[in-house]
């Protein structure tokens, strides 16, 4: 009887993407895939290293396994955790791992996990590729509206703060003609959105052809009505891109800029390549071709020696872009890392709370407001799910610059686009009426 996999994903969109990757490359060995783990004979977790709490997370997870599990399933840990904390994980008493597999290993998984059940030996495959971007491999795409294609792997920017120079290695693009391809089997399959993926997707490049050339052709596709992007930076963001996404109505108006921090010494020393004038003439630039265009962010609060006054700046900015959400950490050393080697975690933890506080807060207002600007308005939204939330019934779906709309129940259906005249708004979702 063919063994059976259980497949658990915590982290990225890019961690999303690579277990569909693993579950076409298991199934098309012959591997079954299950649910519950105390079906499987084999779990892999795939695991993301850039969060502190991904590893937490997934430490927990296998005790649990492990204590539950009637038999002794075999135990593997796939992603960038695995290239971030290597044999460590193999060496783990508690943990009793038995392979690691890094990012570019994934097509030699079902010879390491018949080596692991054979042999109870431990295994680690975690060497780098500079060639390896799996376009070859057919992902077996979890059912809805939207399908991921990573476009680009890896990254070659280092900022100090990151693991991912190391976890995923250097930057490699797939060619063109093969990522539209998979967008034509995509649309054939029905989802009428994609996302294109890439750590640092817009340094993408297929010879002379760069991102703004990939998201143009893409939007050729008939069948396809949405494409997002995910994750550009701030450097590569040229005014070619600009362009396509102004005026080409299938690239969704939605811009995830990760910011980091509003302070131009900082961003120095997180090695971010750009100032904080460069980072808001960016953002003119991006609003004056596209003024509907909805902004999100990432900042770092307390990165290492950042002053009271250093952090106003990333409040300065925030006030004056208004972005319609962020996501604010605080800053925490990532073993490896350029900022772990060569400066002290000294922003005491009560600063870095207080900082946090402050821009959760601000950040509320600013989402609401925005939110609320968009009352009266008529969205277009794609319908994602039907319940639009725990309490109610109705559905939700995604306008396009991404915001979460409820709207009552009706006869609609998952991947269908409704115009909503939006009638609330709370800082994280709006609530509308579809008109007919
Ligand atoms: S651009 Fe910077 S933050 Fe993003 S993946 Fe690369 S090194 Fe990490």
């Amino acid at each position: 009887m063919n063994k059976k996999v259980l497949i658990r994903t915590y982290g990225c969109q890019m961690n999303e993407y690579d277990s569909e990757l693993i579950t076409g490359i298991l199934t098309t060995a012959g591997y079954g895939v299950v649910t519950d783990p105390m079906d499987a004979d084999i779990v892999m977790l795939n695991t993301c290293a850039v969060r502190e709490n991904a590893n937490r997370r997934v430490y927990g997870k296998i005790h649990d396994i492990r204590h539950k599990h009637p038999g002794r399933p075999v135990i593997g840990i796939l992603g960038c955790i695995a290239t971030n904390l290597k044999n460590k994980l193999l060496e783990d008493k508690h943990l009793k791992i038995d392979f690691i597999a890094g990012p570019d290993s994934y097509k030699r998984l079902p010879e390491i996990i018949q080596q692991a059940c054979k042999t109870h030996n431990k295994i680690a495959d975690i060497t780098f590729s500079k060639i390896e971007t799996y376009e070859d491999i057919v992902p077996e795409r979890v059912e809805g509206v939207n399908a991921w294609v990573a476009v680009m792997r890896g990254c070659d920017n280092f900022c100090t703060f990151c693991v991912v120079p190391y976890t995923r290695g250097r930057e490699r693009s797939r060619s063109v003609k093969n990522i539209l391809n998979e967008v034509k089997q995509i649309a054939r399959e029905g989802f009428p959105q994609v996302t294109l993926l890439g750590q640092n997707v817009n340094s993408y490049h297929d010879n002379s052809r760069d991102f703004a050339d990939l998201l143009a052709e893409a939007s050729k596709i008939e069948a396809i009505k949405r494409i997002r992007f995910m994750s550009p930076h701030p450097k590569d963001f040229s005014n070619k891109l600009i362009d396509v996404i102004a005026n080409n109505p299938k690239v969704c108006k939605h811009i995830h800029l990760p910011l980091q921090s509003g302070n131009t010494r900082v961003l120095a020393l997180m090695n971010r390549t750009y100032t904080k004038k460069g980072f808001l003439d960016l953002v003119d630039r991006i609003r004056e071709a596209c003024p509907d265009v909805v902004l999100t962010t990432d900042i770092i609060v307390g990165f290492p020696t950042e002053t009271d006054n250093e952090f106003n700046d990333t409040v300065d900015v925030l006030k004056k872009i208004e972005f319609d959400s962020a996501f604010i950490f605080k800053y925490s050393q990532r073993e490896g890392t350029i900022a772990a080697k060569k400066y002290p975690d000294d922003v005491p933890e009560e600063k870095k709370t207080a900082r946090t506080v402050l821009l959760n807060e601000l950040m509320q207002q600013t989402a609401l407001k925005k939110n609320q600007a968009m009352i009266s308005q008529t969205c277009e939204i794609l319908i994602e799910r039907e319940g639009n939330n725990r309490s109610e019934n109705g559905w939700a779906g995604r306008t396009n610059g991404n915001k979460l709309v409820l709207i009552p129940d009706g006869d609609y259906k998952i991947s269908q686009l409704v115009n909503v005249k939006i009638t609330e708004a709370t800082p994280h979702l709006l609530r509308g009426i579809p008109k007919s």
